[in-house]
């Protein structure tokens, strides 16, 4: 930016279009020698005037000769380019000596109260947009919210279940075997565990197709979920495997279990849209060992068991070592 001694006269002239105030330069008699914008805008209401006192009442047109005379520097408050149709302009004055003869006056105008009730209300009225508005985004984000908590109840779920049979996901009946080891170990209670796995299901799916063999193991993890009693708990383990935690349950139990469910499955004529179909299950049985096994080695127990069963003719249920 220039230094302000090195502004010129056009670069006057256009920083004073600029500013709000009107700025007019006047000899001592008055005489508008030159005035900015703002000014104009006040004169267009005086097309005639040449003189500065010719755009106030009489009573201010004489203070401002009087004080055009005395040449001295000048503040003071009043009416500007008032007519008897215009409302007053209430203008902060000036008058400033320029040092060749000449006054630089300047009206700013000062805001009415009736102007700064104005201003308040709309102040007010954007402060009550404001309010809509954020009590509107409330409710978006309220609303966001709720959707934010189904999509996680969602994604928990889906974390869990499995999305084909409902029944929880391999990782959900790990973590109901892990705990149940836990609490084997602490309180030296007993449980057992059943591999399920449906016999030839490779051939329901060969001979029927894959939607059918879904249908199928829909039947089958319904007619598990049904076939066990509080607290055992069924899930499907991976493609037609399923495993049961039968928490304290010995293997006794597990095989009581494993018998009926093996025969209810067998007696039964699973209903599918286009005719009717049998399957049968294998099972495999194991219960924990305290202080020596894991949930991998007692799976790996009931899995053994699963596969002794599958190679005895299938559609049984035998107790692992
Ligand atoms: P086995 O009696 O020895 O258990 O014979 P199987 O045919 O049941 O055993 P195998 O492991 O050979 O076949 C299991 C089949 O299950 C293979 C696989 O394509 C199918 N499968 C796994 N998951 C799904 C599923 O989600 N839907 C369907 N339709 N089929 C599945
Ligand atoms: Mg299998
Ligand atoms: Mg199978």
């Amino acid at each position: 930016m220039k230094n302000l001694t090195e502004l010129s006269k056009r670069d006057l002239g256009v920083l004073f279009d600029r500013i709000q105030a009107a700025i007019a330069l006047v000899d001592r008699e008055g005489n508008l020698v030159s005035w900015n914008s703002a000014f104009e805008a006040g004169k267009r209401r005086f097309p005639f005037a040449s003189n500065l006192q010719e755009m106030f009442l009489q009573k201010d047109a004489d203070l401002i000769r009087l004080k055009l005379i005395e040449g001295g520097e000048e503040h003071w408050a009043g009416e500007f380019a008032n007519t008897e149709t215009d409302a007053a302009v209430l203008c902060d004055f000036w008058l400033m000596p320029t040092g060749d003869d000449h006054m630089l006056f300047i009206a700013e105008r000062i805001e009415s109260e009736a102007d700064a009730e104005n201003m308040v209300d709309k102040l007010r009225k954007q402060v009550k947009m404001f309010q809509k508005e954020s009590e509107h985004s409330k409710k978006l984000a309220r609303n966001k919210q709720i959707e934010m908590e189904a999509v996680i109840a969602q994604a928990e779920e889906v974390a869990h279940v499995d999305p084909l049979t409902f029944l929880p996901n391999r990782r959900t009946i790990i973590k109901d075997m892990q705990s149940e080891v836990m609490r084997a170990e602490r309180y030296h209670s007993l449980f057992s565990i059943s591999v399920v796995d449906i016999d030839n299901f490779k051939t329901i799916n060969d001979t029927y197709g894959h939607p059918v063999g879904d249908e199928v193991l829909r039947h089958v993890a319904i007619h598990l979920r049904d076939g066990i009693r509080h607290p055992d708990v069924v899930g499907r383990y991976g493609g037609e495997e399923f495993i049961i935690l039968l928490p304290n349950s010995n293997k006794t139990a597990a095989a009581e279990q494993a018998a009926r469910l093996c025969r209810e499955l067998r007696d039964k004529k699973i209903q599918l849209k286009d005719g009717e179909i049998h399957v049968s299950i294998s099972i495999g049985i194991a219960e924990f060992r305290i202080g020596e096994d894991s949930w991998h080695s007692l799976l790996k127990r009931a899995d053994n068991a699963m596969f002794d069963a599958k190679n005895q003719g299938r559609d049984r249920w035998v107790v692992g070592e």
